[in-house]
């Protein structure tokens, strides 16, 4: 590995002080576990890296029945996995979390680096999605909020600008009653990347007889995080049954841009995202109505 500097800063201003000097050659960490691996494989030679894990209060989650759940860039996955307020109230960023790599990893990786490395395949980013998050990103020149959905650029890419920083994920209160799920298949049970990952959010009306709005993302078969527009229209204003959730994943599989890779081939992960948006469709749909409907 090539040699690099290292600064631990405690607040935001002394990370952009130290972009502006380095310029490209700056690569902010987190918790290392993507940034790491790419430096030993010589993908990323950084001059110098800026560990942002001394700045206070980028770590926190907290939660505001009006503003909705407020999570920093450098809360862990672990935190995340087990947190009682997300858990409750957001199962679907718990359940992402649960399945993220192996317990040390989750222990050490933050949501942030999660959403920064911008894999396709990336286990936080579909449930997120799902549940409209946006992102405060911070910068020289003051913050800015975009929505998640239009944060990425390609595998790898994001829209982030030179020196900014992402510092939280805001995700709104949920609009009434709701059920949700993330579904995964990855070729081994633990420890691996998602060949597939689909999180659907279903929004119902008051009585739980009919979603009123639904989100369907797709992970690890794109170049970026997808919305399957066209199912989640197939079933808006709709009671999900068999006929209706295998016409809906259908369409999410139509939707998908799936490549062959190491992992899988293209026409597998097609086949896959028809099987496991169904999975996920009947999941939500029970977890919201409590097998009532
Ligand atoms: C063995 C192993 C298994 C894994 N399994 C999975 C898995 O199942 N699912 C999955 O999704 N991932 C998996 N990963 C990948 C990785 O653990 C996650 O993507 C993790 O969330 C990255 O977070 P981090 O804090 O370690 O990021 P880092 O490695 O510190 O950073 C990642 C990238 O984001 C940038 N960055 C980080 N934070 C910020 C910020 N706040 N603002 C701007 N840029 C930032 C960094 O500069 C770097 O480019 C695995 C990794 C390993 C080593």
């Amino acid at each position: 590995m090539k040699s690099f500097e290292y600064r631990k800063v405690s607040t935001l201003e002394e990370a952009f002080r130290l972009f502006q000097e380095y310029g490209e050659g700056a690569k902010v960490l987190a918790g290392g576990t993507d940034l790491f691996i790419q430096m030993r494989n010589k993908v990323l030679p950084p001059e110098i890296l800026i560990d942002l894990k001394g700045v206070s209060g980028m770590d926190q989650v907290s939660y505001d029945p009006a503003a909705g759940l407020r999570i920093g860039a450098l809360a862990s996955i672990h935190r995340l996995e087990n947190s009682p307020l997300v858990r409750e109230r957001f199962g679907l960023i718990a359940q992402g979390a649960a399945s993220l790599g192996s317990y040390q990893i989750r222990c050490r990786a933050t949501v942030g680096g999660n959403i920064c490395n911008a894999s396709p395949a990336a286990d936080m980013i579909p449930g997120l999605i799902s549940l409209g998050a946006k992102l405060k990103i911070d910068g020289p020149n003051g913050e800015r909020i975009l929505p998640l959905e239009d944060f990425f650029a390609g595998p790898g890419k994001t829209n982030l600008r030179a020196g900014e920083v992402l510092t939280e994920v805001q995700v709104p209160p949920l609009p009434g009653p709701s059920g949700f799920h993330y579904a995964k298949h990855s070729i081994r049970k633990a420890m691996d990347l998602a060949v597939v990952g689909v999180a659907v959010s279903l929004f119902s009306n008051p009585q739980k007889t009919r979603c009123e709005e639904v989100k369907i993302t797709l992970g690890a078969v794109g170049p970026v995080p997808l919305r399957a527009a066209k199912a989640e229209n197939c079933l808006k204003g709709q009671k999900l049954d068999e006929e209706l959730t295998l016409r809906a994943a259908l369409q999410a599989s139509e939707e998908a841009q799936p490549i062959t890779d190491i992992r899988a081939s293209e026409e597998y992960r097609r086949e896959m995202v028809r099987v496991i948006t169904q999975r996920a469709l009947r999941q939500a749909w029970k977890n919201l109505t409590g097998g009532k409907h």
